[in-house]
């Protein structure tokens, strides 16, 4: 027969599936020999059996009944006694914590008799007792019978008016008290149509099932879905012995920690409260001491639980956090649990723990949470009750505050003219929007995901962002936008928050990163706990990792702030990103017009020395350290003027009687390019094949470049990347095409590369499958994980936004898979390609550039595949190399455990 209920002295910390967080937290400190109250734990199992079959299963209340009676005979009482009773406290506890989701039952046990039992137990007091009982009527009347909460508090403060204005609670006495009670009897059968339950074991049972229950409570379940947690695991119910904290001014209850949550310092830190029961904390009714007060009020108490603590921590190796009781001078510990902390202080505990000698340094880098480093370095908000106007997706993490300007070319132009700071607020953007981002402050779409344009360039590039935040309606003509009735004109300040997607009007205070500060060489900050931390935990996770770090840059800026951060190399250089710029885009566009092989040529001669004038700085930047390149991808659209707005500007010139000769031919080129599914289109390889010498040109630049660095003593080992292949004789015939454009120019400079390789994008779900057949024509894979997710869901990475929330509220996928690889599919194709590749070609160096090669859950992926590195965007470097340190040490902790 299935055992049920668990003795505290039964279980221990690691029992927390079957006893829940409490549950097994209590039996493990009555194990340590700490003051916890007696009682014990009805298992998650027994609540999950409850709910399946509609009530308890056989056998339960048995073992309960046998449990409660080794209860009473330990505490030497008998639950309900007239004389001498016992009483309870019913408290839910899950596996993992949450607050206040869930039932609590205090004080069972007390009916009109006992009551007089419990007065005698505390000399007398009679006030106490009764004040005891109408809270248990009131509790068990709201938790188990769903009796409204306001017919008690109605009651209650009509009792307080009687006796006059301004009357507390605990000003009421023992007679107003009886009357209380008795009014609160009366609603109890009011609203329920019985008694109340006398039977201190009707009581218990009762609150079984309510705390049982209320695992499926509105509230729990809400809370379960925003915190990701299963619907399957079910809640404990321990049964405790109750302690008072409100027993006069010797008692009292409260909360410490063992080390300051928030900033990680090794002080304690918590809250007290005199005279008053855990939920008067929670209620907030009076307001709390800090906890280093108690020293003075109880030192006594206060000196066994800064010992208590120290047990604690040293035992769990970790920051705990404590609910106690103090009961006439006597200490009670009624929970602990390893405590939340900030980002900011989860780091400096575990450098802290790990020079104190309390953890080691594998453990040390477990302790922090790499989805988390990212916004340590960033600015952040002080909103202090700030309302946002709109809600966006937290596109790119950090604050931004500046004038909103509707365009690229005004960003440019405010931003560098009139040096102001500007917020780019666009619908979507484009590339063709590139310097205006990059001159901008932050950036806020109105559509789009997190995987837009916007979002992509703005993470790349370091610039916060609020991306889809639909309820901004952008007015282009009255260069204004609204959202929910505030409107907003160019010019007016406003603040965006990519750490939430929030968005408020006016300049609101932001808070510098200490973390960046001294990355920037202030000693001041240099000197910081964290600063020292970062130093300590990165080094390990270094030294630890096996996977490479590359970052996605396509400047010599980027190259030199990636190499800054510890890149070591670049996985993706996206080459159409050197195409912008008015002289640039003229060029591309001279390009694409063309209508003779020597307009054409003119147009690649006039592109040729800028492309090679950049990869001449980037190789550079990057001397030593391999540099994959990657020829042009996107649509040739791209680069061209908006089909609707030319066609408008066209209709309007011709109604005005104006030659509009010149922009017909160009909207009829427009016209001619423009495709219904562009990211499907004329792109990637197929770019190559139609366009014979605009890859030809890109190689000439990027070998010239290398040679132009080889000669001046640099090594730059370079990378040619061919995108969007599906099929092995498209990249061999680009590289039967480009490979003697390369081979020329080394002979005709004289030069030899230390590394020349010529590889492909695996981006398509018929690449992944014949990966076997394209990998004998590559040297090398870097998976563009953006596309696969793209074309393996057919989900358009741009308009996501518009349905992932729904998708992740209905668990239609576990979480955005553009954020994190969908394992079971796209993981999947790249195991088939990992796999196949190698064994169709040993020497196959396998990467990953997509977005996900800097989301941590990918990034352990990725080491478990066994690729060679990862890429991803300069300010990503470090939280990839922490997430690779991570994936390698909870490897061989798992190897070894
Ligand atoms: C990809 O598709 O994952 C990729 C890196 O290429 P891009 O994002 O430029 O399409
Ligand atoms: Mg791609």
């Amino acid at each position: 027969m299935t055992k049920y209920v668990y003795d505290f002295s039964e279980g221990n910390k690691d029992m927390k599936d079957l006893l829940g967080g409490k549950g097994a937290n209590l039996a493990e400190m009555t194990n340590m020999g700490l003051p916890v109250p007696h009682g014990f734990t009805i298992s998650t199992e027994g609540c999950l059996t409850y709910l399946a079959e509609g009530g308890h299963p056989p056998g339960l209340l048995e073992e309960v009944d046998a449990h409660l009676k080794a209860l009473e005979s330990s505490m030497g009482k008998t639950l309900g006694d007239a004389s001498d009773p016992l009483l309870v406290s019913v408290r839910s506890g899950a596996k993992f914590s949450m607050p206040g989701m869930m039932d609590t039952v205090l004080n069972l046990g007390l009916n009109d008799t006992s009551v007089g039992g419990l007065a005698e137990q505390s000399g007398g007091d009679l006030r106490f007792a009764r004040d005891a009982y109408r809270r248990f009527i009131q509790m068990f009347g709201k938790i188990v019978m769903d009796v409204p909460a306001e017919a008690f508090e109605h009651a209650l403060d009509e009792a307080k008016a009687a006796k006059g204005p301004a009357t507390q609670d605990t000003d009421l006495d023992a007679d107003e008290l009886a009357a209380l009670i008795e009014r609160f009897l009366a609603i109890y059968r009011d609203e329920t149509g019985e008694g109340f339950p006398s039977d201190p074991k009707e009581q218990l049972r009762l609150s079984i099932e309510a705390v049982f229950k209320s695992w499926n409570g509105k509230r729990a379940r809400d809370y379960r879905r925003q915190n990701k947690i299963s619907d399957d695991l079910g809640t404990a119910v321990n049964v405790v012995a109750m302690v008072f904290g409100n027993r006069g001014d010797d008692s009292g209850t409260g909360v410490a920690f063992t080390r300051d949550p928030s900033t990680g310092e090794k002080v304690p830190y918590g809250d007290y409260l005199a005279n008053a029961q855990g939920e008067d904390v929670v209620a907030g009714i009076r307001n709390t001491l800090p906890l280093a007060r108690l020293e003075e009020l109880d030192p006594q108490s206060y000196t066994g639980l800064r010992d208590v603590m120290q047990t604690l921590e040293s035992h769990y190796r970790d920051m705990c956090d404590i609910e106690f009781t103090i009961e006439k001078g006597r200490l009670w510990i009624l929970q602990t649990r390893v405590g939340k902390r900030t980002a900011f202080g989860e780091w400096v505990m575990a450098n802290e723990m790990l020079q104190e000698g309390l953890i080691d340094e594998d453990t040390a880098l477990l302790r922090v949470d790499a989805n988390r480093l990212e916004e340590l370095f960033k600015r952040r908000v002080e909103a202090d009750g700030a309302k946002a106007i709109a809600k966006g997706l937290n596109a790119s993490p950090g604050a931004a505050t500046g004038a909103v300007v509707f365009s690229a070319d005004e960003a440019e132009r405010w931003a560098k003219d009139d040096d102001t700071k500007v917020i780019l607020v666009r619908r979507e953007t484009t590339p063709d929007d590139y310097h205006g981002m990059i001159a901008a402050q932050g950036i806020l779409t109105s559509a789009g995901g997190t995987n837009s344009h916007a979002a992509v360039v703005a993470r790349g590039e370091g610039i916060p962002a609020v991306c889809g935040a639909d309820a901004i309606k952008i007015d282009l003509d009255a260069r204004a936008f609204s959202a929910n009735g505030t409107v907003v004109r160019e010019g007016d300040t406003v603040t965006i928050d990519g750490f939430t997607g929030n968005v408020y009007v006016g300049e609101l205070p932001l808070a510098d990163s200490v973390l960046e500060k001294a990355r920037q060489g202030d000693a001041e900050a240099q000197a910081q706990p964290i600063w020292q931390a970062f130093e300590q935990l990165m080094r390990t996770a270094d030294d630890r990792r096996r996977l490479r770090v590359r970052a996605n840059a396509d400047t010599p800026d980027q190259s030199s702030n990636a190499r800054a951060r510890g890149a070591e190399g670049i996985g993706l250089c996206r080459t159409e990103h050197m195409f912008l710029g008015s002289e640039r885009v003229a060029a591309v566009q001279q390009m694409i017009f063309a209508e003779s092989d020597e307009e054409e040529q003119a147009a690649f001669d006039a592109l040729l020395p800028l492309q090679r004038g950049d990869f001449v700085g980037i190789f550079r930047a990057m001397d030593g350290l391999p540099v994959t390149v990657r020829l042009l991808d996107p649509p040739l659209h791209e680069f061209l003027p908006d089909l609707t707005t030319l066609s408008v500007e066209v209709a309007l010139g011709q109604e005005r009687g104006e030659d509009v000769s010149a922009k017909e031919a160009v909207l009829a080129k427009v016209r001619q390019l423009h495709e219904t599914n562009p990211m499907l289109g004329l792109r990637g390889v197929r770019l190559g094949i139609v366009k014979p010498g605009l890859y030809a040109m890109q190689v000439r630049a990027i070998v010239e470049a290398a040679c132009e660095v080889r000669k001046d003593g640099g090594d730059p080992k370079v990378e040619i990347m061919i995108p969007l292949v599906a099929t092995r004789p498209e990249l061999q015939q680009m590289r039967d095409e480009l490979e003697p454009v390369a081979r020329e120019i080394f002979q005709r400079e004289g030069v030899e590369l230390s590394h020349l390789e010529w590889g492909t994008m695996v981006e398509l779900p018929r690449a992944a499958v014949t990966a076997g057949e394209i990998a004998e024509s590559a040297d090398f894979f870097s998976f563009g994980t953006n596309d696969l997710t793209q074309t393996a869901f057919g989900f358009s990475r741009d308009d996501i936004g518009k349905f992932v929330a729904t998708y992740e509220e209905r668990k239609l996928v576990p979480t955005n898979p553009f954020v994190s690889i969908d394992l079971p599919g796209v993981g999947r194709l790249m195991r088939i390609a990992s796999d196949e590749g190698r064994a169709a070609n040993p020497k196959l160096h396998l990467g990953i550039c997509g977005e996900h090669g800097g989301d941590p859950a990918s990034v352990l992926f990725c080491h478990e595949l066994g690729l060679d590195y990862v890429s991803c965007s300069p300010f990503r470097i470090e939280t990839a190399r922490l997430a690779a340190g991570q994936a390698a040490v909870g490897e061989f902790a798992s190897a070894t455990a």
